[in-house]
């Protein structure tokens, strides 16, 4: 029997971390399937897994987001020792110094009510006043704010370190990342049939997952299929500020969606979602941004920060599902075999553990440990979004 090197079980488009995520569980569940990874880019600068802030929180307002995040710190507490590739386990600074969302008056309502879904699903998050707050973190004024719920078990890590560990350990058992850009999703009637890719290869498949993060949209379109998927541009910023808090702090998310915390070389890294943030592919950043609109923001709320020194920035793309800003999870209804794993905007890193799994089970035909079908691509033709409060 002749066996086609072209042909595989599943193509997955883009090799960032819902990619590799997926390859290693799909290839963990059943090594005998021929995964292919197709990456254009293996360096990863534009992708939004290496430019995110790499935060990871049980604080949302959906219960499925909460679940998702709930696997992701039982992967993450054992990450290292499942992700090990001859004995070497990799380093992912896993920790967890907490997030801190303050509420003010008008976020109240919607801050108690995911507060107590939180405790009803057994997390481990408080209310804390305002006086609480000020005793914990002396640096703060919270006189503005009701109070802040805080998650202990929240925190960071390292985020390039987990995406390359995905990627060796999938590849050690048995998946395959080969660089190229995929020019197309070929199909035939509703089916997909495989990709063409920039090289001039083509190859053959049934399952074709687009992982595609701020691309999906372009990716898909090659199916005609017409994803809700915007690529905005999010800033982050590195300071230096002259009076350092005594340990670290948590990320701390204002009222206003302005967020930062500290970071390794006692530095801060702030950032906040704004409406003007723009559409497409734009990785410049702007220290006028800072200098005139954040940084009296943030020294408002931490006096002693109104001296310091802007070390660096960097810009990233969220990939905003512009129906909801949730995932888009599942096989699209109109072409068999097409899988979308799409929209994560600013919370997929923390996501990609239960999406992967989630997609192997779906694909492979396996009991569901989370059911996920929430997010189904359904919604977007049907236009029913989802409301997640808990959106930064
Ligand atoms: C500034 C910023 C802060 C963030 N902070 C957080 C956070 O704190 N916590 C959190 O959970 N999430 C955060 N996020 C969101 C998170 O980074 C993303 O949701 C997540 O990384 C998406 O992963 P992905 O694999 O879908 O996309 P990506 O990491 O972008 O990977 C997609 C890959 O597909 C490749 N690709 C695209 N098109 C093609 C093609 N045609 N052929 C081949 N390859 C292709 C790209 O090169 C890219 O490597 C943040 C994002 C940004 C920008």
């Amino acid at each position: 029997m002749v066996v086609s090197n072209d042909l595989y079980d599943v193509i997955i488009i883009g090799g960032g971390i819902m990619g590799a995520s997926t390859a290693y569980n799909l290839i963990n569940s059943d090594n005998k399937l021929k995964i292919g990874v197709i990456e254009m880019d293996p360096t990863y600068t534009q992708a939004s897994s290496t430019l995110s802030m790499a935060n990871i929180r049980i604080q949302f307002s959906l219960k499925e987001n909460i679940q998702i995040s709930q696997y992701a710190f039982e992967v993450l507490e054992r990450f290292e020792e499942e992700m090990s590739v001859n004995d070497e386990k990799p380093n992912i600074s896993y920790r967890r110094e907490g997030n801190l969302f303050m509420i003010n008056n008008l976020s109240r309502k919607v801050a108690e009510e995911a507060l107590e879904l939180q405790k009803s699903l057994g997390c481990n998050v408080e209310w804390w006043s305002p006086d609480q707050i000020k005793e914990r973190y002396p640096l703060y004024d919270p006189a503005d704010c009701v109070g802040g719920t805080f998650g202990p078990d929240d925190g960071h890590l390292d985020a390039y370190s987990v995406l390359m560990a995905y990627r060796a350990k999938a590849r050690v058992i048995g998946a395959e990342f080969l660089k190229d850009e995929v020019v197309e999703i070929t199909t035939a009637g509703n089916e997909v049939t495989g990709v063409k890719l920039a090289s001039g290869k083509a190859l053959t498949a049934k399952i074709i997952i687009n992982c595609a993060g701020a691309w999906a949209t372009k990716v898909a379109k090659t199916a005609n299929v017409s994803l809700p998927v915007a690529p905005i541009k999010r800033q982050i910023f590195t300071l230096n500020t002259a009076v350092k808090p005594e340990g670290p702090l948590p990320l701390t998310i204002l009222p206003s969606g302005l967020y930062f915390r500290t970071e390794t070389g006692n530095l801060i890294l702030l950032g906040k979602s704004m409406d003007e943030d723009p559409i497409g592919f734009d990785f410049t950043w702007d220290n006028k941004r800072f200098m005139e609109i954040l940084w009296p923001e943030l020294a408002e709320f931490v006096p002693s920060f109104d001296t310091l020194k802007l070390v660096r920035g960097w810009a990233g793309l969220y990939a905003v599902n512009t129906l909801d800003e949730n995932a888009i999870l599942g096989e699209w209804p109109e072409t068999k075999g097409l899988y979308l794993a799409n929209g994560f905007s600013g919370h997929g890193l923390q996501q990609a553990p239960a999406v992967g799994r989630y997609l192997s089970e779906l694909i492979i035909g396996n009991a569901l440990s989370l059911d996920l079908s929430i997010f189904r691509p359904e919604r977007i033709l049907e236009n029913k979004p989802l409301s997640e409060k808990g959106i930064v």
